[in-house]
């Protein structure tokens, strides 16, 4: 049997970047990951936006460690080669009586310290996106969008040359105490150990309900894209998003221009039951078509065709309206147990920062 002093369930963006910092510190580093390659949920099924800390509640965990993890990550994909760019981000407003929203949430992100935020007229939105259709904007400087799948890699590859050990096709099925700690039973085998992280997404309810911890569930909640062809991808720059929804569902259906030189359409935003279903249902073509037009008039129903989906971690019941932060916390009966549930989006952005964030909780737990 193996004895390792940190078990992390779950090898996503989160996962990845908590054993990443954690090897840098601890001997005996194990992630372990259900699937046969890492980052196969949500950290590859997602707009690898890399967002600014413009939404959030002040004082929240995602304002908290979003505006800091988006420096984190851009200086960690500079270093490490992980495709990555700077391309900036426009919040527009399509219609005069969206303007007055565009100050409100101005001032939020002020409070939470993003830089650079102006709101600009139409003339300036026609210089950055000549395409678009918007009568004014937030111009937001220090959006930028990274290639998910190669973050992950990287976060695992150096966490690896560090000496964590990562465990792939490895579901944890158990989590039991015993006198000295934990004993983790997996599909890869048995491990004994001082401190576990519940990194596991949209599972993390899921693991948590193993120690007996039931507080929290998880709605699952999918995004579906469409992806317009490279050939008509001109007609975007950067980043374009409308106002976010009320109801704390989603940001809104977004035009991203990809580092794959395609402009994604989405991600809509639709309660499932089952969480691993992607692809059941899916909303046809033409209703993308109609989203994009809203922004980008141009489009053709030609130029679009469906891409992939991905399921946001929500802890919003369906039917209600809210925006619940991460639930970042020790177990209340197996305190050696850190839960992180609900790992939502800025989740991509925050990986570096969030795994700072746990690292003292970790050392906590250790001690
Ligand atoms: C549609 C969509 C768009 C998004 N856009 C953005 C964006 O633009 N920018 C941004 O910052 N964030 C974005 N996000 C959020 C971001 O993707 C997540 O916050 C982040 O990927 C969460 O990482 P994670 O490691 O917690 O989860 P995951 O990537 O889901 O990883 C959890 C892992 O745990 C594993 N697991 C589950 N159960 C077990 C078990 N029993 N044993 C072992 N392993 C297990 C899973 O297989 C999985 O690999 C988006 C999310 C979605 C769904």
């Amino acid at each position: 049997m193996d004895r390792a002093n940190i078990v992390i369930i779950g090898g996503g963006v989160i996962g990845a970047a908590i054993a990443l910092e954690a090897s840098e510190r601890w001997e005996d580093v194990f992630l372990l990951e259900s699937l046969p390659k890492l980052g196969m949920g949500a950290s590859s099924r997602n707009s690898g936006v890399i967002h600014s800390g413009l939404y959030y509640a002040p004082g929240s965990l995602k304002a908290r460690l979003c505006v800091p993890g988006n420096r984190l990550l851009y200086e960690f994909a500079a270093a490490h080669g992980v495709p990555h760019r700077r391309t900036g981000k426009l919040v527009v407003a399509t219609s005069q009586a969206e303007i007055a929203d565009l100050e409100p949430l101005t001032e939020n992100g002020r409070q939470n310290g993003v830089e650079g935020l102006r709101i600009v007229d139409r003339a300036r939105i026609l210089q950055i996106e000549p395409h678009v259709e918007a009568v004014a904007a937030i111009e937001v400087p220090s959006t930028g969008i990274v290639m998910a799948e190669e973050l992950v890699k990287a976060y695992a590859r150096i966490a690896s040359d560090r000496g964590a050990n990562i465990v792939t096709s490895a579901r944890v099925e158990s989590i039991e105490p015993i006198a000295c700690g934990l004993r983790v039973r997996s599909a890869a085998g048995e491990i004994e150990t001082r401190v576990v992280v519940n990194s596991a997404g949209l599972f993390a309810d899921e693991i948590a309900a193993l120690t007996g911890y039931s507080r929290y569930r998880i709605y699952p909640v999918r995004g579906e894209y469409a992806e317009i062809m490279r050939a008509k991808s001109h007609m975007l720059n950067g980043l374009v998003y409308p106002l976010p929804r009320r109801d704390g569902l989603s940001l809104g259906i977004h035009l991203t221009r990809t580092l794959w030189n395609t402009v994604l359409i989405g991600p809509t935003a639709r309660y499932v039951a089952d969480k691993n279903d992607y692809e059941s249902g899916r909303e046809p073509v033409e209703n993308f078509v109609g989203y994009a037009r809203h922004l980008l008039p141009e489009i053709q129903p030609s130029d679009v065709t469906l891409s992939y989906s991905g399921i946001r971690a929500k802890l919003l019941p369906p039917g209600t309206a809210g925006h619940p932060d991460w639930v970042i916390e020790c177990d209340p009966q197996f305190p050696a147990v850190i839960h992180l549930i609900g790992m939502e989006s800025p989740g991509l952005t925050s990986s570096l920062a969030i795994a700072r964030h746990v690292i003292p909780i970790i050392r906590e737990s250790l001690s």
